[in-house]
């Protein structure tokens, strides 16, 4: 089937983009044209070649940058490095579970850092950027998790709440601008941080691999399947068409129906 190319002449900055959702988001908005940057904290030869394939097969410029997302400088220097950033997805993040009293501040702090603080300076950055070029989206990926609470992931449900937040004041900051910002909140996606979410969940529960895949992660998902990255792809894709121009300050779920219990 023919591409549409919607999307041809935007740049997307996609954070946390060389797997899971965030290189599904990148895949799709390459395949509706946009150029796009993708990122994570590594720079291996392999991101720049996964950047290079993703560009050829889609025939879009894409390029690999390097940027810790737990960094203010580095996530505004993302932006800045990018040059261009009509379409800005907050994307990177990372889960530790544990009840309150044995969580790790460490990786409070990381997890406040990645989940939240990074999406407030990459849009500060990306802003003017937009402003300048007389459009923009800003996509946070938060989560189900963005609504409603779950036992011992206290600071991925505290930052995600904070992303929801940052999400509305973003649009009103900008709502009078041909700018939107929005949350996309999936449900349980099987990806790499899903992946290693399994064995700690394991020990906390007491309970084999599938039993904890069919009892604690699905059960909250009416729908008991997995949503998937092409899926989250295309709510963004969506949320940078014209169809979503008033919609803004607001959270879309993707999640098989666990926040209509
Ligand atoms: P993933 O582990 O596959 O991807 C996370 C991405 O973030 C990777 O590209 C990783 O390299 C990057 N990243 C981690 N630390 C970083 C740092 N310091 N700097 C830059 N990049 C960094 O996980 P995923 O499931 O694809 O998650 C993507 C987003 O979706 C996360 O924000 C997550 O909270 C959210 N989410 C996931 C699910 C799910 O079920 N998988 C559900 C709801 C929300």
């Amino acid at each position: 089937m023919a591409e549409t190319r919607a999307l041809a002449g935007r740049t997307a900055v996609i954070t946390g983009s060389n797997s899971g959702i965030g290189l599904g988001i990148a895949t799709e908005l390459a395949r509706a044209g946009a150029d796009v940057v993708l990122n994570s904290f590594t720079d291996r030869p392999e991101d720049h070649d996964l950047a290079a394939r993703l560009g050829a097969e889609h025939g879009v410029a894409a390029r690999y940058l390097a940027a810790d997302m737990s960094r203010p400088d580095d996530c505004r220097g993302l932006i800045e490095r990018a040059g261009r950033c009509d379409i800005l997805v907050n994307n990177a993040g990372i889960q530790h579970v544990a009840p309150i009293p044995d969580f790790p501040a460490a990786k409070w702090d990381a997890i406040l850092a990645i989940n939240l603080s990074s999406a407030f300076h990459t849009t500060a950055a990306a802003l003017p950027l937009m402003r300048a070029a007389g459009w923009g989206r800003v996509v946070n990926i938060a989560s189900a998790h963005g609504l409603t609470a779950s036992p011992f992931k206290s600071a991925y449900v505290a930052a995600k709440h904070g992303l929801v937040g940052l999400t509305k004041v973003t649009a009103l900051e900008t709502a009078e601008e041909p700018i939107t910002c929005n949350a996309v909140c999936p449900g349980y996606v099987l990806t790499p941080l899903v992946e290693a979410q399994i064995p700690d969940q394991m020990v906390v529960h007491g309970m084999d691999r599938d039993t904890v895949i069919r009892e604690v992660m699905l059960t909250r998902q009416p729908s008991r399947q997995f949503a998937t990255v092409e899926q989250l792809g295309g709510t963004v894709v969506f949320l940078c068409s014209p169809a979503a121009d008033q919609i803004t300050g607001t959270t879309i779920s993707v999640d098989g129906g666990w926040t209509a219990l």
